[in-house]
């Protein structure tokens, strides 16, 4: 029956500033805060946020499907919801809700989308942060610089961030991340302009430099702005590159109620349903604020491939 599972790892930059909530709570003078890892506390995108999103757009890419894209819940006469069909496949790929036979996980999973690449404002220009901790979602070891220097390309001036400056030294051994990132497509003008930090120092000026946003709620009844409604909210920055993997599963190991899957062959043909995707992530958006030219997401690798339908031109409605 062959392997069991197979890992894409995806990159992608935010083409605007990308705001994936928690669902409340105030950090400091934040009204609406991004979620954030538990442990580096460095902001990420959950897998089961990217899950929705990628869902969403693959049933729109694949039209056939309109009642399998959302949640599956059915309407209060019964009627929507996930078709839960082994030759349907937006249910066989992201999983269904109920079914006659039940529930099913979905051949694939998607994993937190985390920031790999941070732009900081320096004196010099924009410089792409990165860390030890970042550059191992690469597979990539490069050692800690301690928390009072960055390491560069080559020896130069300081790294000042107006209000830090921070000295420059040379990656030791060779362990520069522009040659363990040369797999991966990033523009060069990102490549050329890395900096890499201690993770303490990485999360700490990743955190200083979010947006922070203040916008206002308009009611949708009246278009006019609520009363006390300004709020406020962060988000991870313009040409921020994050790194997320989606995970295909074997077709041939799993089963819909008592049938074969029958809407995809194999691990690339569930791969193939998810990343028709991509192009909506780039016009959308993700993170529920595209009205507010919020959230889209350029896919840089794997380089999106030739057959794929065109996106639709974002609207002005929601
Ligand atoms: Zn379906």
């Amino acid at each position: 029956m062959g392997e069991s599972f197979k890992t894409h790892p995806i990159t992608g930059m935010a083409v605007d500033p990308i705001h994936v909530g928690t669902g409340g709570g105030r950090l400091g003078r934040v009204d609406q805060s991004i979620v954030r890892d538990p442990v580096t506390r460095v902001p990420k995108i959950p897998g089961s946020s990217l899950a929705g999103v990628y869902r969403a757009y693959a049933a729109m890419a694949q039209k056939k499907y309109p009642g399998c894209a959302g949640q599956g819940q059915p309407d209060k006469k019964g009627k929507g919801g996930h078709c839960g069909k082994p030759d349907c496949p937006i249910c066989t790929v992201f999983g269904f809700a109920r079914s006659p036979g039940g529930g099913f996980a979905g051949l694939a999973a998607f994993s937190d989308a985390q920031v790999l690449l941070f732009p900081v404002a320096t004196r010099e220009g924009p410089v792409w942060i990165t860390s030890p901790g970042a550059m191992r979602l690469v597979g990539a070891e490069i050692s800690e610089p301690g928390d009072k220097a960055v390491y560069r390309s080559a020896d130069g001036q300081p790294l000042n961030l107006g209000w830090l400056l921070l000295p420059v030294k040379k990656y030791p051994n060779g362990q520069d991340p522009q040659s363990e990132l040369k797999d991966v497509e990033i523009p060069p003008y990102i490549r050329q302009r890395l900096a890499l930090m201690s993770d303490k120092l990485f999360s700490h000026i990743v955190n200083s430099n979010l947006e922070v946003r203040t916008s206002v709620s308009i009611n949708p009844e009246t278009g006019a702005a609520e009363e006390g409604a300004l709020f406020t909210y962060e988000a991870l920055p313009r040409s921020t590159v994050l790194l997320w993997e989606v995970i295909s599963k074997n077709p041939a190991h799993f089963k819909v109620g008592d049938a074969a899957v029958s809407a995809v062959n194999d691990m690339n043909g569930v791969f193939e349903v998810v990343e028709v995707a991509h192009p909506y992530l780039e016009c959308l958006g993700i993170g529920g604020m595209g009205t507010r030219g919020m959230g889209r997401l350029r896919v840089l690798s794997p380089k999106a491939t030739p057959q794929q339908p065109t996106a639709p031109k974002p609207t002005g409605g929601a």
